[in-house]
């Protein structure tokens, strides 16, 4: 999860919920007519996908790869394989993707959880509202909201908004947050104000994390972003 920046409060800030909502849906019909769809989360299976968000934390996705193909060669990237693994085996696989015998430990907290609720079942899994599932998974050693919602949204099909720093960086760029709010308010301006389909979720944060690797960098580059005709604070 991105950390809060202490931010200045641009004169211009968005607050108007219809423009809020407008430049939302505005936001997404560019970056989707320049983009079209991303086709995420990379991954074969569910589970993929949930060992994929945790492994994904603090690097790049190349590097998670790497951690990926090491498992699905040694015939671990399947939960009971993995649950039942030496920690230490664990953490020599997925070295590639940095901050291995960390990693490796929320893996196993992970699984502890996948087993203790479902029984090692995606089924049973996903047969929790999601409400209940999403605090479940926030209570996980090492789980932040960033990597449960990438869970939800991605290997579960639910419709939570997954917010990161990409996402931080392009509102506060177009006004549309001070910078300094939390998680949950960015995740909420998102859910509240573009329709709350798990589809779009998946596409839109797709779209902006396109956005933040070739644009929207620590120094912006604006030539050729899609979203260069609207509004931006010229200083960050
Ligand atoms: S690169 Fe420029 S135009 Fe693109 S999202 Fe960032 S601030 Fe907006």
């Amino acid at each position: 999860m991105a950390k809060a920046t202490s931010a200045r409060v641009p004169a211009n800030l968005v607050t108007d919920p219809a423009r809020i909502q407008e430049t939302l849906d505005a936001f997404y019909a560019k970056l989707f007519e320049a983009w079209g769809r991303q086709h995420w989360w990379p991954g074969e299976t569910p589970f993929e996908v949930m060992v994929g968000a945790i492994l994904t934390q603090n690097t790049n996705w190349t590097n998670v790869e790497k951690a990926i193909a090491n498992l699905k060669r040694e015939g671990m990237l399947d939960a009971q394989a993995l649950h039942y693994a030496p920690i230490e085996r664990i953490a020599e696989l997925i070295r590639p993707s940095g901050f291995f015998n960390v990693k490796a430990k929320r893996l196993k907290n992970f699984l502890d959880f996948y087993f203790c609720e479902a029984g090692g079942s995606y089924a049973r899994l996903n047969s929790l509202p999601t409400r209940e599932l999403r605090t479940k998974l926030l209570a996980i050693n090492g789980l932040g909201p960033e990597t449960a919602d990438s869970i939800l949204l991605y290997a579960l099909n639910r419709p939570v908004f997954v917010v990161d720093a990409y996402t931080r960086r392009l509102l506060r760029r177009h006004f549309l947050i001070r910078g300094d709010e939390d998680y949950e308010a960015i995740r909420d301006l998102f859910e509240s104000n573009v329709a709350k389909s798990r589809k779009l979720f998946n596409e839109y944060h797709a779209l902006i994390v396109r956005a933040g690797k070739y644009h929207c960098k620590p120094t912006a580059k604006c030539e050729g972003c899609p979203l260069a005709g609207f509004e931006r604070d010229e200083r960050l």
